[in-house]
């Protein structure tokens, strides 16, 4: 986890940016993210973003289902 080597590009297909940050490839696939089979993911600064927003998402639909 955490920062990644410089040159290291984003996993996401048609993605070919400068990756930010390396995550365990099943979470970032668990948002719909398409980052192929590798253990590791890559991603860049945008798609890192993406994540975040949607890994957001997933708790706030839990604490729903919790209240209901
Ligand atoms: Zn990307």
């Amino acid at each position: 986890m955490g920062r990644v080597a410089k040159g290291v590009k984003c996993s996401v297909s048609s993605c070919g940016a400068e990756a930010v940050r390396s995550l365990s490839a099943e979470k970032v696939r668990a948002t719909g993210l398409r980052v192929g089979n590798e253990r590791r993911a890559y991603l860049c600064k945008e798609h890192y973003k993406e994540y975040k927003k949607k890994t957001k998402k997933d708790k706030q639909v839990e604490q729903w289902r919790y209240k209901a």
